[in-house]
């Protein structure tokens, strides 16, 4: 069975193709600056064909159309008829209270993701985008969504409820609805595939540290708490998020700098995070060279980011009575060396103790937890992609 893949952002739209049946990659790509100018394709195969499309790229629709062409091509293509490909899945940001796993894509289920798309107005109108233009690409083909929340629909009432009014949680639907859940997932499974037990039978922390970060508390296979809450804004301090602040904070800024709704969401959301500690970027890399150089600032964005990632993994450890297997993925996760050996620095009482050696590594699964410590430290990389392939894989087998 080859499941087609795609994750379209506001302005972005990533693709990858899998035979299933030997759960192989058989072609990814990227569309860039759609709906602006200079748009651009990235596209590869697994063969290491490459092309560069470039082509004005006025809306969603007219990139999926030349991803599909991109697919069939005699000379970088994967499929002599678009034909082919079996069945579609997408990514979808928020599945709100609804979703609890993936679904079919029905009419009503487009109805629910587009009644979400107040509480996700970045992410789920391109999402429900994507999925009507295959629609009209690929008529009858038979399309899955997989939210980002899913995973987490499993966390317990009394740690999804904010303090607030218990009318905002019924009248609006506020509450922590916690994100990256399909990575989350996938490590955690991998992690018992690794370790060769089964995963459900292992309290697990996972830490998805890339621009947007997040950590989960696994237990019996079930989320039982992320960081991320309402939106993903909530949490670890993030590339350019806040993170947690205190949120009589956002009326004071906006009194006092005289904001409007908008510039202080893009405030706490653009602005923010490690970007606005060290005035000089949003990536670690940047981060940990100026630090090198001296940067007191980025030095100090560095210590904020990692006290925040310790702060979770003690409380998470409290909630799951014990910790068996501590989980590092996405970008800095998986590649960033330093940042892991600072998170797992003084935490041998929760049985966390790297082995250098080990941790030196960089986008490739490893153990690196030193031999005999009690707490299982893994580097994992994440594959969103995978597992929103096996979920349309097995949604559209057993419907
Ligand atoms: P997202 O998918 O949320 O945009 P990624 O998971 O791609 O983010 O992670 C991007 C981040 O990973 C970058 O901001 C950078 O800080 C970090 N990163 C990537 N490679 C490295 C590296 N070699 N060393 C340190 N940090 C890295």
């Amino acid at each position: 069975m080859k499941v087609l893949v795609i994750n379209c952002g506001s302005s972005s739209l990533k693709y990858q193709v899998f035979d299933m049946d030997a759960e192989k990659a058989l072609a990814k790509g990227i569309a860039e600056r759609i709906g602006i100018d200079n748009s651009i394709i990235k596209h590869e195969t697994s063969e290491g064909k490459k092309t560069v499309i470039h082509e004005i790229l006025p809306d969603h629709e007219s990139a999926l159309e030349l991803m599909l062409e991109a697919l069939v091509s005699p000379k970088h293509g994967v499929f002599k008829k678009i034909e082919e490909i079996n069945a579609v899945g997408h990514r979808v940001a928020h599945g709100g209270p609804y979703f609890s796993s993936s679904i079919l894509i029905t009419k009503e289920v487009k109805d629910k993701i587009r009644h979400l798309f107040e509480l996700a107005p970045l992410h789920n109108p391109p999402n429900l985008v994507g999925i009507e233009a295959m629609e009209r690409l690929l008529p009858g083909i038979e399309q899955v969504a997989v939210f980002d929340t899913a995973f987490h629909q499993t966390m317990p009432k009394y740690a999804y409820l904010y303090g607030l009014p218990y009318e905002f949680y019924e009248k609006y639907k506020i509450r922590k609805y916690g994100f990256h859940g399909t990575s989350h997932k996938y490590v955690a499974q991998r992690a018992g595939e690794l370790l060769g037990r089964p995963w459900e039978s292992l309290k697990i922390i996972s830490c998805h540290l890339g621009n947007g970060a997040s950590i989960t508390a696994i237990k019996d296979g079930i989320s039982l708490e992320n960081t991320m809450g309402f939106t993903p804004l909530e949490g670890l301090i993030m590339g350019t998020r806040s993170g947690d602040i205190d949120p009589a904070i956002v009326s004071y800024i906006m009194e006092k700098e005289n904001l409007n709704i908008e510039e202080m969401s893009d405030l706490l959301n653009k602005q923010s995070g490690v970007l606005g500690i060290s005035g000089i970027s949003s990536d670690f890399r940047d981060l940990e060279d100026a630090g090198l150089q001296g940067n007191e600032r980025a030095r100090l964005a560095i210590e904020m980011f990692v006290h925040d990632v310790k702060l979770h993994i003690g409380a998470y450890t409290a909630i799951l009575e014990g910790l068996d297997v501590l989980i590092f993925t996405a970008g800095l996760g998986e590649n960033g060396i330093d940042i892991r050996k600072m998170v797992c620095t003084e935490m041998d009482t929760l049985g966390i103790i790297i082995d250098e050696e080990k941790n030196k590594i960089r986008g490739k699964e490893a153990e690196i937890s030193q031999e005999g410590a009690k707490t299982k430290v893994l580097v994992i990389p994440t594959n969103e992609e995978l597992m929103i392939a096996r979920d349309t894989k097995n949604i559209v087998l057993t419907r």
